[in-house]
């Protein structure tokens, strides 16, 4: 199985190194040839709307929106997650996503950069002994579709509880950083259940 890096910007060799220490040999990409060659991607933390801008330089935004919408395993962290997300609110002007995840998502929810903080939480199916959590200028979900599972939610500023993790099918997404903390639990969950299960690896 060949897993590629979104590798635009944002944090491409924390993904890889997560993705090493699960036993996979992961490639970074971000040409046609090398993202037509993966079975399986991630989409890193950073920028949501730079790395779109920068897919649609290198060319290849159509076809990765195209791969996931085949079914192509996806996992996006942060901005992967709002990459991911058929719907935004607050997104920049003109901001474009792959889309594919049935979800609404709200960029910058719980605050600025220095509104970033960490919370230990449990990922239904995935972390029953709790995981620390980065939230970095995260995004949290606003709304979900029929068929997303919510794994994780965390309460906001608004006093109610928004979903932090979700899955639908092959995609899965979180608002956190699990590539930041040597927690390699959401990247084998991604590895051992998303892809492994999906129609494409049988
Ligand atoms: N706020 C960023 C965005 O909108 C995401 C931040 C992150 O990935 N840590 O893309």
């Amino acid at each position: 199985m060949k897993v590629g890096v979104l590798a635009l910007q944002g944090d491409i060799r924390e993904h890889l190194r997560a993705l090493e220490e699960c036993g996979v040999d992961p490639i970074s990409v971000r040409r046609t040839t090398e993202i037509e060659s993966i079975d399986a991607l991630i989409l890193p933390g950073g920028e949501s709307t730079t790395i779109a801008h920068l897919a649609q330089v290198f060319d290849v935004f159509d076809l990765i929106a195209e791969r996931i919408s085949a079914g192509m395993p996806v996992y996006g962290s942060c901005a992967g997650m709002i990459l991911l997300a058929d719907r935004i609110i607050d997104a920049a002007k003109e901001q474009k996503t792959f889309g594919g995840l049935d979800i609404t998502v709200r960029r910058n929810a719980f605050g600025r950069q220095v509104d970033s903080f960490e919370s230990d939480l449990v990922v239904a199916g995935i972390t029953p002994a709790p995981m620390r959590a980065v939230f970095i200028r995260a995004p949290w979900v606003e709304e979900v579709g029929a068929g997303v599972q919510v794994l994780a939610s965390v309460k906001g500023s608004d006093g109610t509880s928004h979903p932090v993790a979700v899955r639908q099918n092959g995609i899965l997404a979180t608002s956190f950083h699990p590539e930041l903390t040597g927690d390699n639990r959401i990247h084998r969950y991604f590895i051992e259940q998303v892809c492994a299960g999906s129609p494409a690896f049988k």
